[in-house]
């Protein structure tokens, strides 16, 4: 797979080829035909394997090809996709990929860390939000606060997710995964990335993913 082959929305391709990648990674190689197939993922990957775009570029061209486009400043916004990560480090690198991708496109993206103040936050999610990245912390107190619906998310991933589970997040996942209007792992796909496949990551594949998962390697 090459990125013409991947990536079919001109907008989508030249910011893929503005970002100066030539060659797909293997993880990219492999992963993003699965991923545009539909299917659910448990893809073993480290940092600087360049899972991030494995993941960004098929949801973004979905979401581009279905016409999806932030909606008008609003109380409540309805994400198509939710991205986990573990630190502020990581999802706010995974928002500035997201938002370099989505150049020149209506998809937008908002970042939400914890350990600063909810407010601005807030308030870039109420300007419009399809793909809402965040630590699961603060992801769940923009829920709860009322700021983010769940009934339209068609995509989430958990990034990192043995970094998760280590730094205690394993309750908040759960929460999230369960969280009034999520859909149900049926009706979503979900997409989780981990360094290490222990027993803890194995299970909560089984509870997060379909049945026909695909483990990638
Ligand atoms: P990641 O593993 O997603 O954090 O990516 C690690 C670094 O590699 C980031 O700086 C990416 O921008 C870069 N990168 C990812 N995929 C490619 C690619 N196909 N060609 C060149 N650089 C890439």
């Amino acid at each position: 797979m090459t990125f013409e082959e991947a990536v079919l929305c001109e907008t989508l391709s030249n910011n893929v080829s503005k970002s100066g990648y030539v060659k797909p990674t293997p993880v990219q190689k492999h992963g993003i035909p699965i991923i545009s197939a539909g299917r659910d993922i448990m893809a073993c990957a480290q940092t600087g394997s360049g899972k991030t775009a494995a993941f960004l570029l098929p949801i973004l061209q979905q979401l581009m090809a279905d016409g999806v486009a932030a909606s008008p400043f609003s109380e409540v916004q309805e994400p198509e996709a939710v991205i986990v990560a573990p630190t502020r480090e990581l999802i706010n690198q995974i928002f500035l990929e997201a938002r370099k991708f989505a150049f020149g496109t209506c998809v937008r993206s908002v970042v939400v860390y914890g350990g600063v103040s909810t407010q601005h936050q807030i308030r870039e999610i109420c300007r419009g939000c399809n793909i809402l990245c965040g630590t699961p912390g603060r992801l769940l107190d923009v829920i709860e606060r009322g700021k983010v619906g769940l009934s339209k998310v068609r995509y989430l991933v958990l990034d990192e997710a043995d970094r998760m589970l280590d730094m205690g997040f394993e309750p908040d996942m759960r929460r999230l995964v369960a969280a009034p209007g999520m859909p149900c792992k049926e009706s979503r796909q979900t997409l989780m990335f981990s360094a290490t496949y222990p027993e803890d990551i194995q299970r909560m594949a089984a509870d997060f993913l379909k049945t026909d998962y695909l483990f990638l390697a």
